[in-house]
């Protein structure tokens, strides 16, 4: 697949990478890579560049057009990529802080997610990794599986909640370091 279309970086588009909302890319369930392939670690690359452009915390392969089962996610702990991630295990509960999601700037709302969570999956070279993920780092774990698998944080939160802030507000949000996911 890689080699009939290129190198995996050299697929996404040069201005404005992150697609947005009303991208059908955004609802495909997206496909398991086989094998990971040798310019996975450029594109894990491309993918961490982009997302800190946004000031975000995670981002997944589709949201850059590409429908393969690649996130990447850095909550000020690392940077993570995982190829294929798969979900083992959730458990607790948690409401805070609200979601974003940078293929929908400026729409935030409340999702309740596992408090925990285990997931299995490969790094960019292709070995294979298990992490577990509690808080913060499991909420933004859930949110980019549910990437791969077409689903988008509006089809999860509580509809009362889903608000647009603008950029400004965000900004001060950072700033106090209340949130979060805003820019997921
Ligand atoms: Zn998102």
């Amino acid at each position: 697949m890689a080699k009939q279309e290129g190198r995996l970086a050299d697929r996404i588009r040069k201005d404005d990478p992150i697609v947005k909302y009303g991208d059908p890319v955004l609802r495909q369930v997206a496909e398991k890579v086989k094998s990971v392939p040798d310019d996975m670690p450029e594109f894990v690359a491309r993918m961490e560049d982009i997302m800190n452009a946004a000031n975000g915390v995670g981002l997944a392969a589709p949201q850059l057009g590409l429908s393969i089962r690649v996130i990447v996610y850095d909550v000020g702990e690392g940077f993570q990529a995982i190829v294929n991630p798969v979900i083992l295990k959730m458990s607790g509960e948690q409401l805070d802080p609200p979601e974003g999601c940078l293929s929908m700037p400026g729409l935030q709302g409340v999702v309740k997610r596992a408090n925990v969570v285990v997931v299995k999956g490969f790094d960019e070279h292709g070995k294979p990794l298990r992490i577990r993920g509690e808080g913060y780092t499991a909420r933004v774990i859930q949110h980019e599986v549910d990437h791969l698998d077409g689903i988008l944080f509006i089809d999860r939160a509580e509809k009362e909640t889903l608000h647009w802030v603008s950029a400004d507000e965000e900004d001060e949000e950072e700033e106090e370091g209340a949130v979060n996911m805003t820019r997921e």
